[in-house]
């Protein structure tokens, strides 16, 4: 197999001298981004639990032969980014899951499963994207397999739970549907377009031409103004279907208006990949700069079991890339709902009160409070505005005071009320009170606070 060259040296040269970075086109994944993924993460294994999804994760390395069965038309080949292994055969980062999957379903036997065999998968995909297109090297999908049937409504139940979670999240999409056919049909419908394009060539631009022969079907996607104006005036694919595909395409159209899932049909989507048949989807979400950025894709893909070996066995796959999400979110000005705050904030002044803190910490951690802290601060007030934005239900707060008395004031971080408790009694205290929260929600105000004097705050000069 031909080795794609790695990454060409001047996209990661560094300055001589300078401190190593991170890699082009590669991202880090950032603390203040950890709502949208906790959020997204937690919708996505819902959904498939809800679904009946079995859950498979294959290696993130693999033969990279697997990728390349599907040479001849298999446009993914040079985005594949392979090394070659010292122990034996050349390596690939995966660029996608569905090839991995259709390869474990044959080698565990899955066909001897009662069929259809449903599957999800959540995991990084690597491809050797340009760096300039603004494409990520390493992303996160999310994808829902099913495997061992042909009907309709697979296609059609797949593609409605994903605009239903895609709208629950609550993006502005457009679902885009095509139907490719089966290989004949398709052969058939590329020696058509050729002979479109041809009569039109000489305003064709100069890939298009190159391509005309080989890949008619991506002309169609050629973003050169040009072609596109030929483009849009080329015979749709859904025109020339046999009966077979035509009636199945129907099917899921019907299937979808049943459930009221709106959609675009889009004679120009045709999916860069070669093992697509009958339905083809994408999910688009439209960009601040007017722009639109694909969510989702996916299909049909009867054929492709077989192409690694086993028997035939038809198939139906949507993958969601998880960036992109978040990257919709954000321009939408979509929020992920807040992490659960915590049930108490502990804050402490002084070095006794500090030490006996981390001893508190880790008890109240052991009885299952859910508990933030601030050992490192020592300014009360600044610890105070930390559990207003932590948005914790109570505050403890230890002093100097407290600590000679051998107590703790716990404050109401809804009401502001301070209470002074006997330190030994702290947890059960806390417990309590949460428990009656979670059972009755918020208690009504208690009768006039007996607030303490606020020594412990005056007391407290450095910090
Ligand atoms: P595909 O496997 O190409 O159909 O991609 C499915 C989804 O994965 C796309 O709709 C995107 O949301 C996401 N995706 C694909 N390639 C990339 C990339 N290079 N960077 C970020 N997300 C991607």
């Amino acid at each position: 197999m031909a080795t794609p060259p790695l990454v060409k040296k001047k996209e990661t040269k560094q300055p001589s001298g300078s401190p190593v970075g991170l890699l082009q086109g590669w991202k880090d994944r950032l603390p203040m981004d950890v709502a949208y993924w906790d959020f997204l993460t937690d919708r996505v294994e819902r959904l498939a639990r809800d679904y009946g999804f079995l859950h498979l994760e294959t290696p993130i390395l693999e033969d990279a032969r697997l990728f390349t069965i599907l040479k001849e038309k298999d446009v993914e080949a040079d985005q594949l980014i392979t090394f070659q292994d010292a122990e034996g055969p050349v390596l690939a980062l995966r660029p996608d899951n569905t090839l991995p999957l259709a390869r474990a379903y044959r080698e565990h036997g899955f066909a001897n499963l009662p069929q259809p065999v449903k599957i999800y998968y959540l995991g990084p995909q690597f491809r050797r994207e340009k760096i300039s297109s603004g494409r990520l090297r390493q992303f996160t999908q999310f994808g829902l397999e099913v495997f061992g049937d042909p009907s309709p409504v697979v296609d059609a139940q797949l593609i409605a739970a994903t605009f239903f979670l895609l709208q629950d999240i609550g993006v502005d999409i457009r679902l885009h549907l095509n139907s490719l056919g089966h290989e004949e049909c398709r052969e058939k419908y590329e020696k058509m377009l050729v002979e479109y394009y041809r009569t039109r060539r000489s305003v064709l631009c100069d890939d298009c031409k190159a391509r005309l022969n080989k890949q008619p079907l991506r002309l169609l996607v050629c973003e050169v103004p040009g072609c596109r104006e030929v483009s849009q005036e080329a015979p749709p694919i859904v025109d020339h279907l046999c009966e077979a595909d035509r009636a199945h395409f129907v099917q899921v159209l019907e299937h979808l208006d049943e459930v009221e899932v709106a959609y675009e049909l889009d004679p120009r989507l045709i999916r860069d990949k070669a093992y697509y048949n009958r339905t083809v989807v994408e999910f688009h979400a439209p960009t601040a700069d007017g722009r639109t950025i694909a969510l989702a894709g996916g299909g049909r893909y009867d054929g492709l079991v077989a192409a690694v070996g086993g028997e035939p066995t038809p198939a139906f796959g949507l993958a969601l890339g998880l960036e992109r999400v978040i990257l919709a979110m954000k321009e939408q000005g979509v929020q992920p709902p807040s992490l659960t705050p915590p049930d108490v904030y502990l804050a402490q002044i002084g070095d006794e009160a500090r030490k006996k803190s981390l001893r508190l910490f880790l008890d109240m951690r052991h009885e299952g409070i859910r508990v933030a802290e601030s050992l490192s601060k020592e300014g009360i007030k600044a610890q105070l505005e930390s559990a207003t934005k932590s948005r914790s239900r109570f505050a403890l707060i230890l002093g100097q005071k407290e600590i000679i008395d051998g107590t703790i004031l716990l404050r109401d971080m809804e009401n502001g009320i301070q209470e002074v408790i006997d330190f030994q009694k702290i947890i059960p205290e806390v417990k309590k009170r949460l428990h009656k929260i979670a059972v009755n929600g918020t208690p009504p105000l208690p009768p006039p606070p007996p607030t303490p004097e606020p020594t412990t705050f005056h007391r407290h000069t450095h910090g």
